[in-house]
This record gives structure tokens, sequence and C-alpha cells, in this order.
């Protein structure tokens, strides 16, 4: 049974749609045709499921980035003691920004590491 490639339901193949090389159920279909003025419903739901992918931080998340929101840079010890976490435990949070492209470690000139914000 083919599926509608907007709301991913399942449609009868004598109720599916060819619109703009999509395939679409009557009810998509329609609305596809009848586009609303100034919305975009289709690529809101998309840039907002993408949010709750990517970009839902949690509260040591939050408090990670806000530390080098506010400081510029954000030192290793004060990570921790900010977070209470460990040196492994806050490694794994700052794993999860770094691939959010949120932030990076940067060498200091005493060898040390210290968390910026990506650029
Ligand atoms: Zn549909």
């Amino acid at each position: 049974m083919p599926t509608c490639q907007r709301c991913q339901s399942q449609v009868e193949a004598d109720e599916i749609h060819d619109y703009a090389g999509q395939t679409l159920c009557d009810d998509c279909y329609m609305e596809a045709m009848s586009p609303r003025s100034g919305c975009d419903p289709w690529a809101v739901y998309t840039s907002t499921r993408l949010k709750d992918q990517n970009q839902t931080l949690t509260p040591t998340q939050e408090i990670i980035v806000g530390l080098v929101r506010d400081g510029g840079r954000a030192p290793i010890p004060e990570l921790q003691k900010a977070t209470g976490l460990d040196f492994e435990a806050l490694q794994r949070e700052v794993v999860t920004l770094r691939h959010m492209e949120l932030v990076i470690w940067e060498r200091q000139a005493d060898e040390t590491f210290a968390l910026k914000a990506f650029e």
C-alpha cells in the first residue's frame, strides 16, 4: 500500500496523488493545492521535529552552555564545579553539545582545555 509522503499514512492506491514530486493522500493533496498565505505547515513541522531531536538541552547541558555564553571560555574545573560531574560524565555531555555545534574545546596557553562557543 502506498504511503503519503507528507503525513506518512497508508493510502489506497486510487486515493494517492502526485504533487510536486511527492506522493500524497487525499487530505494532504487538498491541503497542498490550497496553500494558506504566509504559512508553510510542512516547513514548520520539519524544523520543529529537528529541534526536538537535536536541540533540546538537559538541565546539565543548559548549565554548560550558560557558562560558555557568560564567560566566553569555561575551563574544565569551572564546568565540573558548576555541574557537579566527574570528568568522564562532563566529557559525555560535551560530546553531545559538540554534535549540536554549540561548543568546542580550545587549548589554552597553559596547555589545559577550556570550552568555548562553536563558531
Ligand atoms: Zn497525507
